[in-house]
């Protein structure tokens, strides 16, 4: 469930009506809602009670500093994979102790600028990184506290571009060779072993791989304390998937379903349990509005060209994802939908949205919202094509605030710079 419903036959993102907004900011924008925030979080909470925890929002979903300084303000601890994300995270007024480091390539400086702040814990993903890291930690005066990410080789049965946990895929090492690296670990001077971490992919839609990984982990677990190891925290990743289609019989996991997943396979450790939930917090909580500049009749096939593009949201052209798009005028009864394919305007054929997508009729001039956008839609736009980043907007109950507004054309010009070798010798 989110907060996007028709009211009064109009969109509305909780009571805000969506043509209200973008007589405010214009199309295309980004809208997210605080109460579908707020809900998602809380089930994560609940799905965990009773374990000792923390949730760890992965910022890299939707690093709004409006959507950090919400969660921060709920408790959540921060997931972050770079110097960029840990600033915001300190930003966000999160306190080192919650944050968790994951990547695989942090930097001397990015590890410096963790340990400064008293971070909880560096996920590290490699012996050189752990090596590099003691090193660090050590000519600071401090000892790194570390999970070192397991790769159990299973198949998360998502998307090939969002499946981390195959021995194929460049993340962790692989949980045969855990042994061996963690006595490594113990005996680095600067490195403080606290845990065991998995993230085994995004968008999974099926809870057996996680039993499978968690199960792997616990073995882990007591192999690794009767060598010795002090394991008291594990971190098990985020990656639940959400609905992207209403009308469709796949229906992904309920957080509690995972949480009981959870409890049956590590529940009985004694450890804190970490978990770093994005998309699912995130996804359903925001929505793409675009208004349709043309309709096109092609051979055999008809267009609706919005002026959203790829460069604004870039799921279906790098996943294939789906997301409903949805009039924001709410059709009439009875209205026959006819397929129709929906593109941008930029210049790829990559810049399409859907194909042969059934949709009631919307003209020239009106809108439509792209449902489920709200994690790894803003983040990862570009100005490809010269297009502004586009708006994101926050609402709560009846009222909204621009929350990242959208650069003039200046801005972006001037953001470059024309060396002289080049003004001098113009003609
Ligand atoms: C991307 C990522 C997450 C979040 O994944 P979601 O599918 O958005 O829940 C969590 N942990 C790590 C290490 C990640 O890379």
């Amino acid at each position: 469930m989110d907060h996007f419903l028709y009211k009064n036959g109009v969109l509305h993102a909780e009571d805000v009506a969506v043509p209200e907004i973008a007589a405010a900011v214009g199309t295309p924008f980004y809208v997210y809602s605080t109460a579908t925030l707020t809900r998602h979080y809380q089930v994560f909470e609940d799905a965990l009670k009773g374990m000792p925890h923390v949730i760890c929002y992965a910022m890299k979903a939707n690093s709004n500093m409006a959507v950090l300084r919400l969660m921060a303000g709920l408790g959540a601890g921060m997931d972050v994979v770079s110097g960029g994300e840990f600033r915001r995270a300190i930003a966000a007024g999160v306190p080192g102790e919650k944050i968790v480091f994951s990547g695989v390539g942090k930097t001397r400086e990015e590890m410096r600028l963790a340990l400064e702040n008293g971070i909880r814990q560096f996920n590290v993903e490699s012996e050189p990184e752990m090596r590099v890291l003691s090193e660090v930690a050590q000519s600071m005066g401090v000892r790194a506290p570390i999970a070192i990410r397991v790769n159990p080789d299973v198949d998360a049965k998502t998307h090939a571009k969002i499946a981390t946990g195959r021995s194929e895929n460049k993340f962790g090492i692989p949980i045969s060779r855990a042994r061996e690296v963690y006595a490594e670990a113990a005996a680095l001077p600067g490195i403080d072993v606290v845990g065991i971490d998995v993230h085994i992919g995004s968008q999974l839609v099926d809870l057996e791989p996680y039993r499978a990984a968690f199960t792997l982990v616990a073995e882990l677990t007591r192999a690794l304390r009767s060598d010795g190891h002090d394991i008291r925290r594990l971190d098990l990743g985020g990656g639940l998937g959400i609905p992207y289609q209403q009308n469709s019989n796949q229906a992904p996991p309920l957080p509690f379903d995972y949480g009981e997943v959870i409890r049956s396979t590590v529940g009985d450790l004694g450890c804190e349990i970490e978990i770093e939930p994005g998309r699912l917090i995130a996804g359903n909580a925001g929505i793409l509005v675009s208004s349709v500049i043309y309709r096109k009749n092609g051979e055999g096939r008809d267009f609706l060209i919005l002026d959203a593009a790829m460069n604004d949201l870039i799921r279906p052209a790098m996943y294939d994802a789906w997301h409903d798009i949805v009039p924001v005028t709410e059709p009439a009864a009875g209205v026959v939908p006819a397929e129709i394919d929906i593109v941008g305007p930029v210049c790829e054929s990559g810049d399409t949205f859907a194909k042969a997508r059934p949709m009631p009729p919307v003209a020239e001039g009106e809108m439509v919202a792209f449902r489920s956008a709200g994690a790894y839609g803003a983040v990862m736009s570009s100005e490809y094509n010269s297009r502004p980043m586009i708006p994101e907007v926050l609402v709560s109950g009846d009222q909204f605030a621009v929350v990242r507004a959208r650069p003039t054309y200046e801005e972006m010009i001037e953001r470059d710079t024309v060396p002289e070798w080049i003004t001098e010798n113009r003609g």
